[in-house]
């Protein structure tokens, strides 16, 4: 299929290019001590990751460990009660530990074993990708370290005590404002160190080439399924999909399987409290060209050109950027990216769990508040929505903060 001349027959062999551009974003922005490492990466991933012995390794771990392939389910009632279109929902929130992030991490640390590191390196800032790296690493056996700002520890107590229970090494990163950012500065700092020994497993579609590539590959099996359910379920495709994107993780997997399809495809980013800037982090809609972490795209930013503050109710959509490639995708008009504040959020958090029992992430959430916004617009047809995790690491704040609606 052609869209604006684009052929998205031969997309995924034009997109990265050798150098991890999609279009004029991307590339790898780094410190010379770090060429090194990320030209071994990028070779260990074209020969080891497309090698048949990795790839039929990987499907078993899915299928044994993870607990793959997750269903499609038709949100019945929900869709009887908006009238029209049916919704439907890919459910990542079954994947094991209880999101879609375990599909890269699976991937990353299988890609470690298979280079003969010893340790996995990582930033978390809510907590989630360390949760679910050092599942991995305890999986694989492999030694992990997670840096955390010291301000990120005290408010996310109980990932901080998952990560350690699973045998990690949750590194307290103090200086600066000892969050997200300062947490990145410093694993990348000790990656640049230890990289014989080490590889860093980044949390999205972020930072430097190869990683947006080899996240999306690694999240692709989320779209492949989800396609291939639905048709056998349907008989058809769907008509519009809908993701959440913070980094772009798992919108960048599901949006994959259909990218060549005649599908509408909707990105959804948090605009929090409004649409002033340090009250969303809506980064492609408010956002302009700029590179940080070591990649081009577009970003949030302040004056002098350093990252915004930003805020979500979804602490894992918090992020002044989005990956590369859906800055390519927003230009080019292929996924349509579109906002989604905290308060319907909220809203589709409990529409959700009411109508279907099923208790969403507050991130997956903003996909669910869009798709059902959708739904009425469209009158008729259907629409598949990438349900990215559970709530439950959510609900004592939904408690807290907005009661029971
Ligand atoms: C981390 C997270 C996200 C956001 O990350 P992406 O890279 O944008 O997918 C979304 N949903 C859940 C449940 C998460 O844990």
């Amino acid at each position: 299929m052609k869209f604006n001349g684009i052929d998205f027959d031969t997309y995924f062999k034009h997109y990265p290019d050798a150098n991890g551009y999609f279009g004029k974003y991307g590339g790898a922005y780094i410190a010379p001590e770090l060429q090194a490492a990320m030209k071994e990466i990028t070779y260990a991933y074209f020969t080891i990751c497309q090698s048949r012995k990795f790839i039929s390794e990987l499907r078993r771990i899915r299928r044994e460990f993870q607990g793959r392939p997750t269903p499609v389910s038709h949100l019945e009632r929900l869709s009887t009660k908006i009238g029209g279109v049916q919704l439907y929902a890919k459910r990542e929130d079954l994947n094991h530990t209880g999101a879609h992030k375990l599909n890269h991490c699976m991937g990353e640390a299988l890609l470690a074993k298979y280079m003969g590191k010893k340790k996995v390196i990582a930033e978390t800032g809510a907590g989630q990708h360390g949760v679910a790296l050092a599942t991995a690493a305890a999986y694989f056996g492999l030694e992990c370290d997670i840096y955390m700002g010291s301000v990120d520890i005290k408010k996310q107590a109980p990932n901080v005590a998952r990560m350690k229970i699973l045998g990690a090494n949750v590194v307290e990163v103090t200086h600066g404002l000892a969050t997200l950012k300062e947490a990145v500065d410093a694993a990348f700092e000790a990656y640049a160190k230890e990289y014989k020994d080490a590889i860093y497993c980044i949390g999205s579609v972020l930072g430097p080439h190869p990683f947006p590539m080899m996240v999306r590959d690694f999240q692709h099996v989320v779209g492949e399924e989800a396609r291939e359910q639905f048709v056998e379920m349907t008989g058809h495709l769907p008509d519009a999909i809908v993701a959440c994107v913070g980094g772009g993780s798992n919108a960048a997997g599901f949006f994959s399987g259909f990218l060549n399809d005649p599908v509408d495809i909707y990105g959804i980013e948090p605009l929090g409290r409004g649409a002033k800037l340090g009250d969303h982090a809506a980064s492609l809609k408010y956002g302009s060209e700029g590179v940080m972490h070591g990649f081009n795209s577009i970003m949030l930013k302040v004056e002098n050109g350093e990252p915004a503050p930003v805020y979500s109710v979804a602490s894992g959509l918090d992020y002044p950027s989005s990956g590369p490639e859906h800055a390519f995708l927003h230009d080019l008009g292929r996924v349509k990216y579109d906002v989604i504040g905290d308060d319907e959020a909220i809203d589709a958090f409990f529409e959700l769990s009411r109508m279907e029992g099923i208790i969403p992430a507050i991130e997956s959430a903003h996909a669910v508040a869009y798709g059902i916004k959708l739904a009425k617009e469209m009158g008729t047809g259907s629409a598949l929505i990438n349900l990215s995790g559970r709530g439950d690491k959510d609900m004592d704040y939904v408690i807290e903060h907005y009661g029971i609606r």
